[in-house]
C-alpha cells in the first residue's frame, strides 16, 4: 500500500517537549504536573507557576474538556489545507488552575462548534512522516 504524503506543517520536536511528543505517540496526552503542590502547568514551563518547584512529572490527563473559544478557517495558509477546519482552545477539567490547550478538529463539520461543547482529544497517525498529531473531535 502506498503512503500518502503529507504536505502540511508539523510541531518540531525538541528536547524540552520530547516527553510530550513520546506521549503523543503512545495516544496520551501528558502535561507537568507539581510533585510539591499538585498544579497542572500548560503550557510546559521548567517552574511550577503556583509555587516555583521544579519537581515536575509529566502526568496523563483525562482526555477531554469543553470548548472556551474557537474559530473556524475558511481561508488558511495554503499548507495547511482542507478547510474549513475549527481551531479550538480546550478548556481541561484538572485544577486546580484551569487548563486550557489549543488544537484542530477532525471528523466534524466545524460550522457545528459551539463554546461550551464536550469535545475529546484524539490522535492521528501520519505514516509517511513518523509522527502522531493530537486534534479534538466530538465527545
Ligand atoms: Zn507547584
Amino acid at each position: 500500500m502506498e503512503i500518502e504524503p503529507y504536505l502540511r506543517p508539523l510541531p518540531m520536536k525538541e528536547p524540552q517537549n520530547e516527553p510530550f511528543w513520546e506521549g503523543i505517540a503512545r495516544h496520551e496526552f501528558l502535561v507537568p504536573k507539581c510533585n510539591n503542590c499538585g498544579d497542572w502547568n500548560w503550557v510546559p514551563y521548567p517552574a511550577c507557576r503556583t509555587c516555583l518547584s521544579e519537581d515536575l512529572t509529566w502526568t496523563k490527563i483525562a482526555g477531554h474538556g469543553t470548548v472556551m473559544t474557537f474559530s473556524v478557517v475558511h481561508r488558511g495558509p495554503p499548507t495547511f489545507g482542507k478547510e474549513p477546519y475549527g481551531t479550538v482552545l480546550l478548556e481541561l477539567p484538572e485544577r486546580p488552575r484551569s487548563l486550557v490547550i489549543l488544537g484542530n478538529t477532525t471528523g466534524m463539520n466545524p460550522e457545528d462548534l459551539h463554546i461550551g461543547m464536550r469535545m475529546k482529544i484524539v490522535y492521528e497517525e501520519i505514516p509517511s512522516e513518523d509522527f502522531v498529531m493530537y486534534r479534538f473531535a466530538p465527545a
